[in-house]
């Protein structure tokens, strides 16, 4: 039974990791995916994945690693990396200034 809650919860991460790589993470049905993948990682107990929260790009190897590039390329003009960063790396961070995604499982 549980085995059958983790594999449904894997085809849902992996739907919305699609949806994240078709429509980026700009768009409100990106968002949704993103907020998604956040959630149903967090639930299977995995590290969060490092994604850009702008545009969805996954940061592959060792966790942000090469943020600072793919930022000062794609999104300096969105806002400064300095200032970006702290934000990212706290999960604060609101693309383009929209509201944050909160977690759907947490309970407050
Ligand atoms: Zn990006």
């Amino acid at each position: 039974m549980l085995n059958e809650m983790k594999r449904e919860l894997e085809r849902i991460l992996s739907n919305a990791r699609k949806i994240l790589r078709n429509t980026g993470a700009a768009t409100q049905e990106g968002r949704s995916a993103l907020q998604i993948e956040r959630s149903v990682n967090r639930l299977l107990g995995r590290d969060e994945q490092c994604i850009c929260p702008e545009c969805g790009y996954r940061f592959r190897g060792s966790g942000w690693d090469g943020i600072d590039a793919h930022w000062r390329a794609r999104h300096e003009s969105v806002m400064s990396y300095t200032e970006a960063w702290p934000l990212i790396k706290a999960g604060a961070y609101r693309p383009s200034g929209r509201s944050p995604l909160p977690d759907l499982f947490a309970e407050d």
